[in-house]
């Protein structure tokens, strides 16, 4: 027996699941005691691979979910299936935590094709930034010294960097459409690409501002 078939039958009354739809599900068709969750928060949350996705929905299914689960439910249910309660439980908080936020769902979605994300790679310079990364720097610097004049030059590079968070923000979108319109691995993995990048600059220029933030507070306190 083949590991994906032993998948479909259920642990409490050893049914097999009719449909791919029903082998999915949390719970069994037949007697409707709680199943091993899956850990791919997609699959647990039976939404399409897509990085785009209808936030409603999820909420939706996120409250039903949680009802679902509540373990008031499971005290004086099988110790298996209140093992498997509270494991669900916490796959549908940390998935919804990660799927609700485009950023987050990016990163998982990266980090599931292979692709390595997070602080490692957000100290080089994002080389379309690197004038104006230039510039800000010896602003701060400035400022360090003591310089206050400069303070009015680093609020508005502070609104100018600002400002590219938000066409980041819709470009990062429409990249999410090109990949879930993509139609085959190749094209998928260009965009996935593309992401990784648009998200590095994302996180960079965060960290820049935070910085700014930083160093202005320090300055007025
Ligand atoms: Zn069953």
């Amino acid at each position: 027996m083949s590991h994906s078939k032993e998948e479909h039958h259920c642990w409490n009354c050893g049914e097999h699941s009719a449909s791919e739809r029903a082998a999915r599900s949390l719970f069994c068709q037949f007697c409707n005691t709680l199943q091993a969750p899956s850990p791919d928060y997609y699959r647990f949350f039976s939404l399409p691979k897509t990085l785009a996705i209808d936030d409603e929905a999820l909420q939706q299914t996120f409250y039903q979910m949680s009802r679902l689960l509540h373990p008031d439910r499971y005290g004086r249910r099988h110790e298996r299936e209140r093992n498997y309660s509270l494991e669900a439980t916490a796959i549908l908080n940390d998935g919804y935590r990660v799927l609700k936020d485009p950023v987050r769902r990016a990163e998982y979605v990266l980090r599931e094709n292979g692709f390595q994300v997070g602080e490692q790679r957000s100290n080089e310079v994002p080389p379309e930034l690197l004038e104006e990364v230039f510039e800000l720097n010896m602003m701060l610097d400035e400022l360090k010294a003591g310089d206050d004049d400069v303070i009015p030059q680093l609020d508005e590079a502070r609104d100018r960097f600002l400002a590219m968070l938000d066409s980041i923000d819709t470009e990062l979108d429409e990249e999410f459409r090109s990949h879930d319109a993509a139609d085959d691995d190749g094209a998928r993995m260009a965009s996935l690409t593309a992401i990784r990048g648009i998200l590095h600059r994302r996180r960079y220029i965060r960290n820049l501002i935070d910085e700014v933030d930083r160093q202005l507070t320090s300055r007025n306190a």
